[in-house]
């Protein structure tokens, strides 16, 4: 595991920065594809981990979240508009583009759904983090955001490569994966004046570029 702030840590995978894990203090952020299980296990062993919640319901993020709970015997956070869909994973077809590429994700990194201990809402703490709902990419997407130093875990709310291609560099999630791009962009848009001096994705390495996330989400078209 990479340290990238006060108690946040990146776990690795391959390749690294395709698919991102959080460790923030004791929560799990997100858990990748069903076969994370053993990967996120692996590097987990001997820290605590009081938790784990995600920052949205699809296959890539809650892949492996009800075998990292039973194993870790932690409760599952979800936030509010998804968490019906984390339950019963079928429900993301609902909220998915009609497109082959989201169906692929279905049918090889789903996981099974998992009983829901906590909803999350606007301006619940999660580790001393606060819950920004940013919907859009899916129906609930929310972002965790420590003003202290100004870290913003964000989800797909952006992406920091090319999904497709793997190469590095800001963009706005893909529509055929995002149920509602306009409102994605809108949630964007919102971010954009705390000014983030570390953000952390779900697809692609750290930026600790204020100026370039600004930059970016201003030139968006309105
Ligand atoms: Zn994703």
């Amino acid at each position: 595991m990479r340290p990238l702030a006060d108690g946040v840590w990146l776990l690795s995978g391959f390749p690294p920065n395709a698919i991102n894990v959080y460790l923030v203090e004791d929560v799990l952020v997100d858990a990748g594809t069903r076969h994370a299980r053993r990967r996120i296990l692996r590097q987990l062993r001997g820290r605590k981990v009081a938790a784990h919640a995600l920052t949205h319901v699809h296959p890539d993020h809650q892949g492996s979240s009800k075998e990292v709970c039973a194993a870790l015997s932690i409760p599952f956070w979800v936030p509010e508009r998804d968490a019906a869909a984390a339950e019963n994973p079928a429900l993301i077809a609902k909220t998915s583009p009609d497109h082959f590429l989201p169906r692929l994700a279905m049918r090889h990194w789903v996981g099974p759904g998992r009983r829901v201990d906590r909803i999350l809402r606007e301006a619940d703490d999660v580790a001393g983090f606060r819950v920004l709902e940013v919907p859009g990419h899916t129906p609930g997407q929310v972002a965790y955001w420590r003003e202290s130093d100004r870290v913003l875990v964000l989800g797909d709310v952006l992406n920091n490569l090319n999904v497709m291609t793997g190469i590095p560099g800001l963009h706005e999630p893909p529509w055929f994966l995002t149920t509602d791009p306009a409102e994605n962009r809108r949630s964007a848009r919102r971010l954009l004046p705390l000014e983030p001096r570390l953000v952390l994705f779900g697809h692609g390495g750290p930026l600790r570029d204020t100026r370039k996330f600004v930059d970016f989400v201003g030139a968006l078209p309105a």
